[in-house]
């Protein structure tokens, strides 16, 4: 079943511009075996874009192929720039915004670390409710100021008090994101002074460096700055601002539930229409180049990817779904290493495994962790050029 109209602002005229059929339809689930790693489940990603709001989304996404349990892994803070950048927004948070000694939400908190160093921020007199199905680890934290709870946030959990909700990269993953942020709404209906803070990809930046690795299964709903503020602006919030974070690449919004309801201006999808038309011409070829730039690099040595997250398994997947040309893929994430890529088996390894298994060049999946990388090769003395699309 293909929907048909956009679940943002409800408007028909949603064009498909992007399809993909048989994809592996999770990411980040830690697969133990190469076997286990290609059988995983797989799914079709039919990409469609409206062209009155300017929100994407896959229109054949089933939820029911999801499994979002406790072998479900995507955390990034193993990455010295990406604790950086964590910082940066628990300052915002706290420092700029004023979220101190209060009771913070987090919808969908991972594995809680996010929750536990903001509640440490927000002072004595903080304390912190982590919802997420897929959490493992101690029910509290911070002496019990902490705690954390195995399910997902919703309508029902009005009973637990809210001065502040953050939710961080989860409504890309909700087909019908209006139904979500109503369920948080109604959860905050006693608390009209809350705020909210949600962190999303930027669907923008996606398509105009024509990352064609950044569509994904799991990533079923694709926001613009504009889109995020409709759908916000429907569910009963007033939207008080949404900024470009993380080198452009994700969106920052700030909400109170104390709206009324937003209304939808039409044609204010801007150029992201077209955009998605470009991206959906040069997505084969730009595939294609990255085949033949790999041919090329296999006479210095063997080739890996660098970040075996969502980005890595897609360019793997479509790239090098038979394991003939890419080596391995290298992540900092411990509790990776030594597992296989879902979709294709590649081996995952630490970055000091790379020499010894003969690999001269690993493609970078995200820039933004250029520095950080080149740094940890040059300390540990390892020869390895790092590419990425656009450079040499
Ligand atoms: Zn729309």
């Amino acid at each position: 079943m293909k929907q048909a109209s956009c679940p943002v602002c409800a408007s028909p005229a949603v064009h498909t511009f992007l399809q993909r059929k048989g994809v592996p339809v999770h990411q980040n689930l830690i697969m133990v075996d190469p076997e286990s790693a290609r059988q995983i489940a797989r799914g079709d990603l039919t990409m469609a874009v409206c062209t009155d709001c300017g929100f994407i989304f896959n229109r054949t996404f089933d939820p029911s192929l999801l499994r979002y349990g406790a072998a479900y892994d995507n955390t990034q803070t193993c990455s010295p720039s990406f604790r950086e950048y964590m910082d940066g927004l628990l300052r915002e948070i706290v420092e700029g915004r004023g979220v101190r000694n209060c009771c913070v939400v987090e919808v969908g908190c991972g594995k809680g670390q996010f929750l536990i160093d903001l509640v440490a921020r927000a002072g004595p007199g903080s304390m912190g409710v982590g919802f997420d199905p897929s959490y493992v680890g101690p029910d509290t934290a911070l002496d019990g100021r902490v705690r954390f709870e195995r399910r997902f946030y919703g309508a029902d959990c009005a009973d637990v008090p809210a001065d502040a909700v953050v939710c961080r990269h989860v409504i890309e993953h909700v087909p019908e994101p209006l139904e979500m942020l109503g369920n948080v709404r109604r959860a905050l209906r006693h608390a009209p002074d809350a705020r909210v803070f949600f962190e999303t990809p930027c669907v923008e930046w996606i398509l105009r460096h024509q990352v064609w690795w950044d569509f994904f299964y799991e990533h079923c709903s694709l926001f613009t700055a504009h889109s995020l503020a409709v759908a916000f602006g429907r569910s009963g919030f007033r939207v008080e601002r949404v900024r470009h974070v993380f080198g452009g690449q994700y969106l920052w919004l700030e909400a109170r539930p104390d709206g009324q309801g937003g209304h939808v201006e039409r044609d204010a999808a801007g150029d992201i229409p077209g955009l998605a038309q470009q991206f959906a011409r040069a997505e084969e070829g730009l595939r294609d180049e990255w085949g033949r730039r790999i041919e090329a690099l296999k006479v210095q040595g063997k080739v890996a990817l660098w970040g075996a997250g969502a980005k890595g398994v897609t360019f793997a997947n479509l790239v090098d779904p038979d394991r003939a040309h890419l080596d391995c893929v290298v992540d900092m994430n411990p509790n990776k290493q030594g597992n296989y890529l879902p979709g294709t088996g590649h081996p995952i390894l630490p970055f000091w495994r790379l020499a010894e298994r003969g690999v001269r060049t690993a493609i970078l999946m995200n820039p933004n962790y250029r520095a950080e990388n080149e740094r940890l090769l040059r300390e540990a003395g390892l020869d390895i050029a790092l590419v990425a699309q656009g450079t040499s």
